[in-house]
């Protein structure tokens, strides 16, 4: 090889890694976008990567400059709160309905506690990975576009400083004396307010009906895209219209998350009672519902560091159940499992143990206390029937017992969990009630 042929090869080789290289940096900026905002379609994003080094443990890390990694708290976590309508009733009898002086106490909590309440941009910079966020924050949101959204809640929502977002169904708006009108919604955007879209006519939108699937996605598609872009042309020029959704009655199906991302939203909230946090999925963002008769999920949303209740005494020798001799399928409701009966019957099998002191079986139930178990000598079956309704995601069980009257105190500690998710959409599918 001449040294001139040589040079050249090597200027080539040179350009060519060059070119490469930038390629790569370039490709692994829009790959970590897409994996960020949609991480579900990992399997079907053809990365570049993946041609390039058919071996995954040669794929190089991303470069350090790919996103604004120093502005942005990937641990940060925030707590969606879902209302509806408002009353200036002392008592709720209807979940969906909070009374004001409810409101104003839960903003007086947050407030006490500390928790910054976030603006809907805040929030999507953040998911965007273009601004950060404290590590515990509060995003409030507003369904459907009841008159006492702008009569009750936003003289409180002014008189808290806080910004907040209501999602209007797009029929609904001036269409009687219990929704809002065009002006309210512009007072609304003018105090700190934003709106989003929950669709346009607040149907179910996982269901076809007698509908072909041609026309079942036209309607779909509509009642994202018309939605939004109705919001926009009325009311863009008085405040912010933000690419954001609330599914009706909080329920999607895989051609509702399709149609949310083809419609452009950055942002669309479940009923999921669970935190947001870096890794969430856009289209399905957990939102607290804020309930009127209770207020044991505003405590879930404002619990942001051990989620077991506290108040259960410290275990007298609490064998996990997994490394216990009982199996799980003597606990019921089953360990770490989800429940949709509010009033379950909790029961646990000890026939496997022998000489147990029926006086010494004390049961406890988180949210609940110490409750009247019974026990069946002639089974070993000890049962419990809740009689309130479960509020609380969590419950733990602590079930203490003695075999013989010389023996150690044994005790059994198990958790399970209400699919919330489930509750509501069974609720408010039989009562026609909107979400
Ligand atoms: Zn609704």
């Amino acid at each position: 090889m001449s040294a001139s042929l040589f040079l050249r090869t090597a200027l080539l080789f040179f350009l060519l890694s060059l070119t490469s290289c930038q390629w790569i940096s370039e490709s692994w900026q829009a790959f970590d976008t897409s994996l960020r905002l949609d991480p579900l379609e990992d399997d079907a994003v053809s990365s570049p990567e993946e041609t390039l080094y058919p071996n995954a443990s040669e794929v190089p890390p991303p470069p350090e400059t790919v996103r604004t990694a120093g502005a942005v708290n990937r641990s940060a976590r925030v707590a969606v709160l879902g209302y509806h309508d408002f009353s200036n009733e002392d008592e709720s009898k209807n979940d969906m309905v909070l009374p004001a002086h409810m409101l104003r106490a839960q903003m007086e909590r947050i407030r006490s506690a500390g928790l910054p309440v976030i603006s809907m941009s805040q929030f999507l910079a953040w998911r965007a990975g273009q601004g950060s966020l404290p590590p515990f924050s509060i995003l409030i949101t507003i369904d459907d576009g009841w008159k006492a959204t702008h009569d009750i809640a936003l003289p409180i929502f002014r008189e808290y400083d806080v910004p907040f977002t209501v999602f209007l169904y797009t029929d609904y708006i001036e269409s009687g004396d219990r929704s809002l009108s065009h002006d309210e919604i512009r007072n609304i955007l003018d105090s700190k307010g934003t709106i989003g879209s929950h669709s346009i006519s607040h149907q179910n939108l996982s269901q076809r009906k007698d509908k072909s699937e041609a026309a079942y996605l036209t309607w779909l598609n509509g009642e994202f895209t018309d939605s939004l872009s109705l919001l926009q042309s009325e009311f863009a020029s008085s405040g912010e219209v933000s690419p954001t959704f609330a599914y009706p009655f909080g329920i999607y199906n895989d051609f509702a998350i399709e149609a949310a991302k083809a419609a452009g939203y950055q942002a669309c909230f479940t009923v999921n009672a669970e935190k947001v946090s870096w890794s969430s999925d856009s289209q399905r963002l957990g939102r607290y519902i804020i309930q009127g008769t209770n207020g044991a999920n505003f405590d879930d949303a404002l619990a942001f560091g051990q989620t077991l209740p506290s108040q259960l005494p410290a275990p007298v020798e609490t064998k996990p159940v997994s490394n216990n001799k009982l199996g799980s399928s003597v606990l019921s409701p089953s360990p770490h499992s989800k429940i949709v009966d509010r009033l379950p019957l909790i029961s646990a099998d000890l026939s496997s143990y022998e000489n147990i002191v029926p006086d010494s079986i004390k049961m406890q139930v988180s949210g609940v206390g110490e409750v009247g178990c019974s026990f069946a000598p002639n089974t070993s079956l000890v049962t419990y029937q809740v009689l309130q309704p479960l509020r609380r995601e969590h419950t733990q069980v602590r079930l203490q017992f003695q075999q013989g009257a010389s023996a150690k105190k044994e005790a059994l500690l198990w958790t399970f969990s209400l699919d919330r998710m489930a509750i509501y959409e069974q609720k408010t599918l039989e009562t026609g009630s909107a979400d």
